[in-house]
C-alpha cells in the first residue's frame, strides 16, 4: 500500500460498500427497497462519496439525520429521494422545500402544520409519518383512530411513508420488538382499513434486517451500519446474521518520533504507565481529537509493523504513545494501523468499542473531521 502524505488517514473501500449494499438487498428480498442511511457524515465515512456509491448501485432512497446533511448531497448533486430522519424545524422549512427532502413527521400536530406550511406556499408536500411504536423517543404514540382523523383533513401533505424504529432488535432476551412489531401492524391495518395504503412502509434498520425480524408486509429496509460493515453483537439465543457485510474502512496514522525509555520510565501525562522495562516507543499522529477514545489510554491497542501492540499512557489530543519493542525498525514518517488490517493481526470498530467501553456506531462516527478521508 503506497503511504500517503497525511498524518492520519482513512482508506474507504469503495468496492466493499458496494459489495455490503449487494447483500443488504439481497437479504431484503426481491420486492423490498433498500434506504441507505447515510445521516453523521455516513457514519464517519463520507457521506457524499458513499452515497454516489448507493446511488450507482441503484438506491432509489437515502437517508440523513438533518435538513442540512440532505443540502449538501443535493449540492454535491445526489438526485435520490432524501429521508430527513428527525424531521425539520420552522426555520428550515424554506432549505426542506427546495432542496427536495422528505421530512419524517413525529407528531399529529406536526403533520396539521406542515399542512399548513405547503398549502401556504402553493405546493404539496410528500412526509413519512414516524410511529412511536414502543421505543419512546420520536414519533407518534397518537391512535389509527386519530392518525386518520388528520390525514382526512390534510390537503398538501401527502403521507408517502409509515415508519418506525426498533429499540431492541439484536436482543433476543426481550420480547420488545415483537411488541413494536404487533403495535406497528395494527397501526397500518387500521389505516389500510380506512383506504390510507402509503407507498413505503418501513420499520428494520440494520439489526431487524440481520437476525430477520423484518416483518413479510414491509415494502424498505433502512440499514445504515451494515453498509459500512457492522452488525451488532446479540443478547440471547439468536440466528446466525443472514448479511455477509464487511467493515469498509482502514484507519493509520504516521509515527512522529520514536525513542527508547529505560525501566522505571513514567510515560505522558500524569505518568500513568511506568515501563517495567527498557522498552521502544512510538509517538503516532492521532488523539482524541481525532477520534482515538481517550478511554483507551493505557488499555487500547493499535498494530504495528502487523503485530498488535499496546498503547501506553494516557491517549492525548493529538498524540498517542505506543510500545514498538517488538518492530525496531520503524521509524518517523512509518505507519501504524488503528483499526482495520495488518499482516495477521486486526482491529475491527466493535473491539475497540469494547476496550473503550462504547459501541461501534460511537467509534466510526468519532473519527474526527482532520483525518483525511480517501476513497479507493
Ligand atoms: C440510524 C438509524 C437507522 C440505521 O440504523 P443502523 O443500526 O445503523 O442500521 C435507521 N433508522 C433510524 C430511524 C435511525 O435513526
Amino acid at each position: 500500500m503506497p503511504l500517503l502524505p497525511y498524518r492520519s488517514y482513512v482508506l474507504i473501500s469503495r468496492e466493499q460498500i458496494a459489495r455490503n449494499y449487494r447483500s443488504v438487498r439481497a437479504a431484503a428480498g426481491r420486492n423490498v427497497g433498500v434506504m441507505g442511511v447515510v445521516k453523521a457524515d455516513a457514519y464517519g465515512h463520507g457521506a457524499v462519496e458513499v452515497a454516489r456509491i448507493l446511488a450507482a448501485e441503484g438506491a432509489a432512497w437515502l437517508a440523513v439525520s438533518s435538513v442540512p446533511e440532505g443540502v449538501a448531497l443535493r449540492h454535491a448533486g445526489i438526485q435520490a429521494h432524501i429521508l430527513v430522519m428527525t424531521g425539520f424545524l420552522p426555520y428550515e422549512w424554506q432549505n426542506m422545500v427546495t432542496f427536495s427532502l422528505t421530512p419524517a413527521v413525529h407528531s399529529l400536530s406536526d403533520v396539521a402544520e406542515l399542512n399548513r406550511m405547503a398549502r401556504d406556499s402553493g405546493r404539496t408536500v410528500d412526509y413519512h409519518l414516524k410511529i412511536d411504536s414502543g421505543m419512546h423517543r420520536m414519533g407518534t404514540r397518537a391512535s389509527a383512530a386519530e392518525i386518520i382523523g388528520v390525514l382526512r383533513s390534510t390537503t398538501h401533505a401527502n403521507l408517502d411513508g409509515l415508519m418506525t424504529h426498533f429499540a431492541s432488535a439484536a436482543d433476543f432476551t426481550s420480547s420488545q420488538t415483537e411488541e413494536q412489531s404487533a403495535y406497528f401492524a395494527r397501526i397500518v391495518e387500521e389505516l389500510r382499513q380506512a383506504g390510507i395504503t402509503p407507498a413505503h412502509i418501513h420499520l428494520s434498520s440494520t439489526n431487524a434486517l440481520a437476525y430477520q425480524r423484518n416483518p413479510a408486509w414491509l415494502t424498505m429496509v433502512r440499514p445504515g451500519h451494515a453498509l459500512y460493515g457492522y452488525v451488532s453483537p446479540t443478547r440471547g439465543e439468536a440466528p446466525k446474521p443472514v448479511l455477509d457485510v464487511k467493515p469498509v474502512l482502514t484507519w493509520r496514522a504516521k509515527i512522529m518520533t520514536v525513542k527508547d525509555v529505560p525501566e522505571g520510565a513514567l510515560v505522558g501525562y500524569g505518568g500513568s504507565y511506568r515501563a517495567p522495562q527498557a522498552m521502544r516507543v512510538a509517538v503516532i499522529a492521532a488523539g482524541y481529537a481525532d477520534g482515538v477514545p481517550h478511554r483507551l489510554s493505557n488499555r487500547g491497542k493499535v498494530i504495528a509493523a502487523g503485530r498488535l501492540t499496546p498503547i501506553l499512557g494516557t491517549v492525548c489530543m493529538d498524540l498517542t504513545t505506543i510500545d514498538i519493542s517488538h518492530a525496531s525498525a520503524l521509524g518517523p514518517g512509518d505507519e501504524v494501523t488503528l483499526l482495520g488490517h495488518e499482516g495477521d493481526a486486526h482491529l475491527d470498530a466493535q473491539q475497540i468499542a469494547r476496550i473503550a467501553g462504547t459501541i461501534s456506531y460511537n467509534i466510526l462516527c468519532g473519527i474526527g473531521a482532520r483525518v483525511e478521508r480517501v476513497f479507493v
